[in-house]
């Protein structure tokens, strides 16, 4: 091991670093502190050198008088890192003009994430889950934070990053990511928005809401004028709003009052409206708008939900010029309160990707998650052909239970059975969206899957590929994730 000491007696010179499993972008200095990545036995580890290294944990390496400390990248050695290298910390960016999520619910894809924002201007958001996502990975947001501050520290990536709390629905879970340094919450308001409404008859509607004057006042008899466009409420149609919403606005006040209001905290806010029933109307959308800022709310972003359907891993199923009509508005109104318009299920939604880009005036912010753990699926299916077969098998067998917890309209007769395709036509299943729904919806089956003497029956071998064959993977999420970027950027000019 000690061979490492000829590395660092000739630092900060980068000499021979392929020799010694060096990542030459990770080298960083702090004072008389260097620190660095290697990659020893297939596996990552910090190497810390110099006055101060001991606040790194690890092993220590002694040769005359240098002298280094090994350390495994674990919470600890992250936290040092974050406090070291501010680069490796994330920071708020849903200001800025552009930003877009890249779920990585491996901890693995941040490499190829780092290439594809090294080309573009808007802001990744690196970590990024859910808790139903940390539930079904068992992952914890420590994991999600630290798997993104050493990927950013082995790439040399300095531009910034963000971490989404995705998805929140309780304060305590709101606290936990703002305490370890998520520089974003997605408050999920969806408990709290009603979906029976849309059923209610007008006399239903009249019985179970009674307006107060001010909110009469407030919306009734009077037009609202965004961007040149009318936006004006009867009677009924405030009544609606106030049965689905008024829960749901409440519960955004309390929180944003108790973590975000004067100052609590730099993160950013965003509230999403998008896990109902129903789509929402721009009017919904102007009505939730104009309740929250009237009532102090600061939001930098909203996710409504659009019309048409925005299934996992797939492109937009609807009405594309409905879409465009629609989006135009919610554009406008998000730029009417100051905030960028949030576009979840981002993942592939190719044909739309141009008109949020145009609409949005090159403002928004785009969430991804599933189609980075396909992309993943994908890479195995291109390099062991027997390791696909035998996950996509399992992947049909768990598909009814774990329709229960998606929307979608997967046919599986339409899916061509693997024993009859040649090595190299697995990959291709990818290009097909009834297999994509499959791979997708079943990732938390794949991953926890136990054969009898409770050791991981795919998890383990397929972390050992993705490690292996992490150029592969690197290699397509450029390609693929830089596909939703340049189409996105074609729709307006900077
Ligand atoms: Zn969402």
């Amino acid at each position: 091991m000690s061979k490492l000491i000829h590395f660092i007696k000739e630092l900060p010179s980068l000499k021979n670093s392929e020799l010694y499993g060096v990542y030459p972008l990770s080298l960083n200095r702090f004072g008389h502190l260097h620190v660095f990545m290697i990659n020893d036995k297939n596996q990552d580890f910090l190497i810390a050198t110099g006055i101060g290294s001991t606040q790194f944990l690890g092993d220590t390496f002694q040769e005359g008088e240098f002298s280094y400390v090994k350390a495994p990248l674990n919470h600890h050695n992250a936290n040092t890192l974050r406090d070291l290298f501010p680069f490796t910390k994330p920071i708020p960016v849903l200001n800025k003009l552009r930003s877009f999520g890249v779920g990585d619910r491996l901890g693995i894809a941040t490499e190829g994430h780092i290439r594809v924002f090294k080309e573009y201007d808007a802001y990744p958001i690196l970590a990024q889950q859910s808790i139903r996502e940390l539930a079904l990975t068992n992952r914890t947001y420590k994991d999600v934070l630290d798997a993104a501050s050493f990927s950013v520290f082995r790439d040399g990536y300095k531009d910034g990053f963000g971490a989404d709390g995705d998805h929140l629905k309780k304060a305590s879970e709101v606290e936990m990511a703002l305490n370890l340094g998520f520089s974003m919450i997605t408050l999920d308001c969806s408990e709290f928005i009603r979906n029976d409404v849309t059923a209610m008859t007008k006399n239903e509607v009249e019985k179970a809401c009674s307006l107060d004057l001010e909110m009469k006042k407030r919306y009734l008899n009077h037009a609202f004028e965004v961007e040149g466009m009318k936006i004006s409420f009867d009677e009924e149609e405030l009544k609606r709003n106030v049965l689905v919403y008024g829960k749901a606005v409440d519960f955004a006040v309390q929180i944003y009052t108790d973590y975000f209001a004067n100052g609590k905290t730099d993160a950013n806010f965003e509230i999403s409206i998008d896990e109902t029933a129903t789509p929402t109307t721009p009017t919904q959308h102007y009505f939730v708008a104009n309740e929250l800022t009237r009532r102090g709310v600061k939001l930098d972003t909203m996710a409504p939900r659009f019309c048409g359907e925005f299934q996992k891993g797939v492109d937009y199923i609807g009405d594309i010029n409905q879409f465009e009509e629609e989006l135009k508005i919610h554009a406008a109104i998000a730029r009417h309160y100051g905030y960028k318009l949030s576009i979840h299920s981002g993942s592939d939604k190719f044909s739309i990707f141009k008109l949020i880009g145009k609409h949005t005036r090159g403002h928004f912010h785009v969430k991804t998650a599933g189609t980075n753990w396909l992309e993943a699926m994908r890479a195995v299916a291109a390099t062991d052909p027997k390791l696909y077969r035998e996950i996509h098998k399992y992947a049909l067998s768990m598909f009814d239970e774990a329709q229960k917890f998606y929307h979608v309209t997967t046919d599986l007769t339409k899916i061509k059975d693997v024993d009859t395709l040649k090595d190299e036509e697995l990959v291709d299943l990818f290009k097909e969206n009834d297999a994509r729904q499959l791979i997708h919806i079943t990732y938390g089956f794949i991953l926890n899957a136990k054969n009898n003497d409770d050791s991981f029956r795919f998890k383990t071998k397929l972390y050992d590929l993705w490690r292996e064959k992490r150029e592969v993977y690197a290699d397509m999420l450029y390609t693929h994730i830089g596909r939703h970027l340049e189409l996105l950027y074609s729709g307006f000019q900077k």
